[in-house]
């Protein structure tokens, strides 16, 4: 496969694309290569300024058109990013490592996350009240929230991107998003689709720099009414606290540490599918990833056996390689966390089965690993690995894996493989998850809730639930006259 040309990437200011005022700008390295091949504009505190400034000023205008126009730019911005959808993967490719496809599923799946909110923007429907006056009438009026900031990681791009978009937009909000440094091409494209589909200057801002500086500028900023953030634990909650202090409201899509629960009764053939091609799929840097593989003692070592052989059958290599089923990992942080967590993993009686170096000296390459024989304590069964690392460990009884399951602060995905419906039922009441998928990978569909409990943070990203996120509530009462 050709490679396209990699662009630099500007600031996104009043439907404008500019320079940092200071002229600053950040190398963006190729993962797979471990080379520069571009560069993108670092804000500075003046730049966020013209940024607010436009925020506000497109949220007076984009809330003022009628919900049934905003779902048509929506669906016109959707039908570019379709159009668009190699050219804008080719360059996340380039940026991030995922292969190709996986990368133009990324952007097909936006176009589809665009039009369903689009929709579901015409939806937003307040009540009318029975009045205990009857001289009176009692309306609850659904209101967009005001300006949002938001926060994306760089592991997808213009997923994490486009989910809030998406929900803002519809909502009536404007949305200034900073997203990943390390891979800003994406995401700038997905904004320019919005621009094209024509909406007002401010309606949609992009700026890139030092996320902390960033962060703590706008979420205190008084033009900010709500605060959105993917990322880590860790940071969420430093973000969390900051939005607390200033009363904004705040969405919190934090780390996970998703059990794949496999029963005695489980089709062992269809878990190592499922699970095992979401496993390494993004090289296991996504947070729904399934990381805490819990088997069943009975079928334990066939199930192994088969995560191993398909672990082993995955093509590594640069994602705009024909063939290539697993890219690098998408920073060298993440080459430095991979080689600590298998040090920690041997240390602690770990086999690694396949995989546990990086491979070539070149490139982010770590290659699939499976762990057999993984104790509790190990580090990759506390923290999530966030890489390509599949940790497997044995069970006797359900009751007691569910507890195990249950045992850490994660509480994002989960995942589980049986046939018996009383398994069902009992995993589906006492797993501490957020989402669940039960003898399939994770369909994450616009349609259903996204979002985690415990650690892994607050607020949903799919379903209604994602636009309530956006909006406020107006009681008004009025009495005729
Ligand atoms: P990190 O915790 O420094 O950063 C994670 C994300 O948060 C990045 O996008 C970063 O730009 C942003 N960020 C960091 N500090 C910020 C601040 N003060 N204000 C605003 N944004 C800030 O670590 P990292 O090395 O980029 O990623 C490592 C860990 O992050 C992973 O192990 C994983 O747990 C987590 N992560 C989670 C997701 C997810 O989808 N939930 C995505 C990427 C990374």
């Amino acid at each position: 496969m050709a490679t396209s040309s990699y662009t630099d990437t500007r600031l996104l200011i009043n439907n404008e694309w500019c320079d940092a005022a200071s002229g600053k700008t950040i190398e963006v390295i190729n993962p797979a290569t471990g080379k520069p091949i571009g560069k993108v504009a670092h804000a500075g505190i003046a730049d966020l300024d013209r940024a607010l400034e436009a925020a506000q000023k497109g949220f007076a205008a984009w809330r003022k058109i009628p919900a049934n126009e905003r779902a048509n730019t929506m669906r016109k911005a959707a039908a570019l990013v379709r159009e668009r959808a190699s050219d804008i993967a080719r360059l996340m490719t380039q940026e991030q490592g995922k292969p190709f496809a996986e990368a133009r599923i990324e952007m097909l799946s936006a176009a589809d996350i665009i039009e369903w909110f689009a929709d579901e923007g015409r939806r937003i429907y307040g009540r009318v009240v029975p009045p205990r006056n009857l001289a009176a009438q009692q309306l609850v009026l659904k209101e967009p929230i005001g300006p949002v900031a938001a926060f994306t990681p760089w592991n997808f791009p213009v997923n994490q991107v486009v989910r809030k978009l998406s929900a803002a937009l519809t909502s009536g909000c404007s949305f200034l998003v900073k997203a990943p440094e390390e891979t800003p091409a994406s995401p700038a494209a997905l904004l320019q689709a919005f621009v094209e589909a024509g909406v007002p200057p401010g309606t949609v801002g992009l700026v890139f720099g030092d996320p902390a500086e960033i962060s703590s500028y706008l979420i205190p900023h008084p033009v900010i009414r709500k605060v959105t953030f993917t990322g880590s634990t860790p940071v969420g909650k430093q973000l969390a606290a900051l939005a607390g202090q200033h009363m904004k409201r705040a969405t919190m899509e934090l780390g996970g540490h998703a059990p794949v629960i496999i029963a005695a009764d489980a089709d062992v053939e269809l878990a190592v599918k499922a699970a095992g091609a979401a496993k390494f799929r993004n090289a296991g840097q996504v947070c729904i990833s399934p990381t805490r593989f819990l088997v069943h003692n009975s079928i334990r070592e066939q199930f192994e056996q088969a995560l191993i052989k398909h672990a082993e059958s995955l093509k590594l290599g640069d994602g705009l390689v024909e063939g290539t089923t697993l890219g690098p990992l998408a920073n060298s942080r993440r080459l430095t966390a991979m080689a600590k967590v298998l040090d920690n993993a041997r240390a602690t009686g770990a086999t690694v089965a396949t995989g546990g170096e990086r491979v070539g000296s070149e490139g982010n390459f770590f290659a699939p690993t499976v762990l057999t024989n993984v104790s509790l304590e190990a580090d990759v069964f506390n923290n999530e690995p966030f890489g390509p690392v599949a940790a497997i460990r044995g069970f006797d009884s359900l009751e007691d894996t569910i507890a195990e399951a249950n045992r850490l602060p994660y509480g994002l995905a989960g995942y589980a493989f049986t046939k018996s419906f009383a398994n069902v039922h009992l995993l589906s009441q006492q797993l501490e998850v957020g989402m669940l998928w039960i003898n399939q990978p994770a369909t994450p569909t616009p349609e259903m809730p996204f979002g985690g409990v415990k650690d892994s943070g607050y607020g949903s990203e799919g379903g209604p639930e994602a636009l309530e996120a956006y909006l406020v509530t107006k009681s008004v009462t009025v009495m005729s006259s």
